[in-house]
């Protein structure tokens, strides 16, 4: 068959024989989102809301907070955004959910942890998403970062109803999480797995570490088995299994990931072109025997070589 290069990509994610795999932008910006709406992604599917507020040395009132993020929303008036909670802690702190000194920073008191503690940052942030949402257009979802259990996200989707909001969901980065991807799913609408912390958390490598890039490597097939439950739930349940991390960038392991039951794609506006022509060069069937082969492979050099060779005909 005739390749699709990314340059000639239609902009409709699905595969070749139109199984829709939607093809979205991760972006923290209005800039970001400029530059993923002239890539052709169809939405959003990581909103990083704390990249806004970096160098914030207090809590943003209510009022400032929905205008930024409007201004993140706006070039996708009538498309699907998926906007996170924010994501404090960590690689990513902020002066104004600081928790003091920690010995574990990445297995401290971050993403909706904070939240625990302090509710009413949530809910203002919650009040702001909304605001954003009316005025923007924008067919918005909230999700939470760093959720453990299903309670946590019953708790989360809880709120975020009482918002005003309609959809809710999580992130799946936590292994446990991974485990109890059925009973998640059944107290939220959705799931997105992102993949940098899932590998950070299941190979207990730090993701800044160079030195343990190998563990982190998206297609060590002990991550990708866990991907394949957290599908497996989503197709069960009928709900929607996004992929946000760096995993979703790389359009050869896309189809293996649209096989695993991913049913959306988030990457870097750049990537979101070669990503959408990729999944459209094979049928559904193709990227499952795909999924299947690196599953099954030894380590991650063994499972491309593998989905190389059964995607290169
Ligand atoms: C992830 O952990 O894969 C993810 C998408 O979130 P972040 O990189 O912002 O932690
Ligand atoms: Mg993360």
């Amino acid at each position: 068959a005739e390749r699709a290069s990314a340059a000639e990509w239609n902009g409709v994610g699905e595969t070749a024989d139109g199984e829709p795999v939607k093809v979205v932008a991760n972006v923290g910006s209005n800039a970001d989102a400029s530059a993923a709406a002239a890539a052709g992604a169809q939405g959003v599917g990581l909103f990083r809301t704390e990249f806004c507020y970096l160098a914030a040395d207090d809590e943003p009132g209510v009022e400032t907070q929905r205008a930024a993020y409007h201004e993140v929303l706006a070039p996708f008036a009538g498309k699907p955004v998926v906007v996170r909670t924010l994501d404090a802690g960590a690689d990513k702190p902020l002066a104004f959910l600081d928790m003091g000194d920690e010995p574990n920073p990445a297995l401290g008191v971050r993403g909706l942890r904070v939240a625990f503690d302090r509710p009413e940052v949530l809910d203002r942030q919650l009040t702001a998403i909304a605001g954003a949402a009316a005025d923007s257009g924008a067919e918005v979802s909230v999700m939470a970062p760093m959720v453990a259990t299903a309670a946590e996200a019953a708790w989360f989707a809880e709120r975020v109803r009482a918002a005003g909001l309609s959809r809710a969901g999580v992130m799946i980065e936590i292994p446990a999480a991974a485990l109890s991807a059925r009973e998640i799913l059944a107290a939220v609408d959705f799931v997105s797995i992102g993949t940098n912390d899932l590998a950070q958390y299941v190979f207990a490598a730090d993701r800044m570490a160079g030195a343990l890039a190998e563990l982190n490597d998206p297609w060590q097939p002990a991550l990708l088995r866990l991907i394949e439950m957290i599908g497996r739930a989503g197709r069960e349940l009928g709900k929607p299994v996004g992929v946000c991390g760096e995993a979703a960038s790389d359009p050869l392991l896309a189809g293996v990931l649209a096989g695993l039951g991913a049913t959306s794609l988030s990457m870097a506006a750049a990537a979101v072109p070669a990503v959408g022509a990729a999944l459209a060069e094979h049928p559904m069937a193709t990227f499952q025997k795909a999924a299947e082969a690196a599953l099954a492979a030894a380590d991650p050099a063994k499972a491309r070589e593998a989905v190389k060779s059964i995607l290169a005909h």
